[in-house]
């Protein structure tokens, strides 16, 4: 049988995008803020409800540039139940990260375990809002602003969420998106950086131009993350239908949704109210002793099956050689991000899931 994969690429009209590549042929402008790429940023923004926003040509590059722009030292909290880059991007700015523990309801940082884990050498907050579920901002930005410290949220599953019509992204100092093409939107490989005024927004454009301010003036020590002109064309065009695809994945939901309901052992999120989700995951987290299965037996019944979901996230990121040495790794210190890490699955979820590859999907879990 066909592999049914945990998620499909959002990809553009091949007519359509040729008839942008001409236009990128004709003008030879193919990098470096081109006429494309700076319409995507403005429509990003407005389809975002962000005031600014810069791109970047992943989205680990925006999380190491926010902190070196927020000169962000010492040591960073953050959850070790996320995608390795998040980490990755303390690690890679010298500093130490600080693991704290998540809430079963979100699978976010847990705002209660937060001030224990701050000394005189904390200076930022990095959150996930993994899944896309927003994780408690309100809570997160009276400790931060309680103890003078920085918040970057890594917002790479957030495009798009919106709580009581606010976007998650103009919280804290900065926001982080992903564009790989794994994402609910994608430019390929690519990313963005949401900031909240035109000081910032100019600064990070210069740090992602090697810190060039002027043509010969440099003013800090910058990367290179500068987006060409196919992938702002092919970001033009998935935008336009972005929504559809949300729309499908929203439907994909309700219906495992209402299958798994009452299976015993299973539990899944509902949408939370207030809340514009993207269902850019749909994460099941298997009880074994009611289920009668162990998350891993039946990861790999489905896999024996083409049925290939992930296990995000697993194994947590503490568990890394890099990071398994640092205190706030200890398992004892995270027994919620531990206990889900034994028990997640995430379901294929993505625009062009048939009715038959819903069914494959549950009659393996049923
Ligand atoms: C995908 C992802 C990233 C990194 O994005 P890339 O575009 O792959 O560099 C960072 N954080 C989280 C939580 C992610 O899922």
């Amino acid at each position: 049988m066909d592999k049914i994969t945990v998620t499909s690429p959002l990809l553009p009209s091949l007519d359509e995008f040729n008839e942008m590549l001409k236009e990128i042929w004709a003008s030879k402008w193919v990098t470096n803020n081109g006429q494309f790429h700076r319409q995507l940023e403005q429509e990003l923004a407005e389809y975002l409800k962000v005031p600014y926003i810069s791109l970047f040509t992943n989205g680990t590059l925006p999380l190491l540039t926010a902190l070196q722009a927020l000169r962000i030292t010492g040591e960073v909290i953050t959850t070790p139940y996320s995608f390795v880059a998040t980490t990755h991007s303390i690690w890679w700015n010298g500093c130490r990260p600080v693991f704290v523990d998540i809430e079963e309801e979100t699978c976010g940082i847990d705002p209660d375990k937060i001030e224990a884990a701050i000394t005189p050498k904390t200076t930022a907050i990095m959150p996930v809002h993994c899944y896309g579920k927003p994780v408690n901002m309100k809570a997160i930005q009276a400790i931060a602003d309680k103890y003078g410290l920085k918040v970057i949220y890594d917002a790479a599953h957030a495009f798009g969420v919106e709580v009581d019509g606010e976007s998650v992204l103009n919280a804290g100092d900065m926001s982080t998106l992903s564009f790989h093409a794994t994402k609910v939107y994608n430019t390929l490989e690519g990313g963005a950086l949401v900031m909240h005024d035109e000081v910032t927004k100019k600064r990070i454009d210069y740090l992602k131009n090697f810190g060039f301010a002027g043509e010969t003036e440099v003013v800090a020590p910058g990367i290179n993350s500068k987006v060409d002109e196919v992938r702002a064309a092919y970001g033009l065009l998935n935008l336009k239908q972005v929504d559809e695809a949300i729309e499908k994945r929203h439907q994909v939901a309700i219906k495992y949704r209402k299958a798994l309901r009452n299976v015993p052992g299973i539990r899944f999120f509902d949408d939370m109210s207030g809340v514009r989700h993207n269902y850019s995951y749909f994460p099941i987290f298997i009880n074994a002793k009611e289920y009668g299965k162990t998350r891993d037996q039946l990861y790999f019944e489905m896999k024996e099956k083409n049925v290939l979901g992930r296990r995000y996230f697993y194994p947590l990121i503490s568990t890394f050689s890099t990071y398994r040495g640092l205190p706030s790794a200890a398992p004892a210190n995270l027994p919620v991000a531990t206990r889900l890490a034994e028990e997640v699955i995430c379901l294929p979820m993505h625009h062009e899931l048939s009715e038959e590859d819903i069914t494959r999907v549950l009659n393996l879990i049923m």
